[in-house]
């Protein structure tokens, strides 16, 4: 099942719906190591891993999300006042 979250897209310039491409099928991975004697569960573990280090893409664009890009654009649009949580007096 792929999962979803809410992440900040830095081309659509606002928070989106994000959802992560390379969904496992644990209910077949299941069936298949019961047959294989629990020979599968290492080919599982591993399938299982890579799908949780998946890329998020951006529903509205498409864009995939990368936490580094995502972050410095935000600071540029929005000002590091707004990180650091000081407001001007
Ligand atoms: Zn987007």
């Amino acid at each position: 099942m792929p999962r979803e979250s809410g992440l900040y897209c830095f081309r659509c310039d606002r928070q989106t719906l994000h959802k992560q491409t390379g969904g496992v099928n644990h209910v077949l991975h299941f069936l298949v190591a019961f047959f294989t004697c629990g020979l599968w569960l290492i080919v599982w573990m591993i399938i299982a891993q890579r799908a949780a280090a998946a890329d998020f893409v951006c529903t509205f664009c498409g864009t995939t999300y990368e936490h580094d890009r995502a972050t410095s654009v935000w600071r540029q649009r929005h000002g590091a006042a707004a990180e650091s949580g000081h407001t001007a007096p």
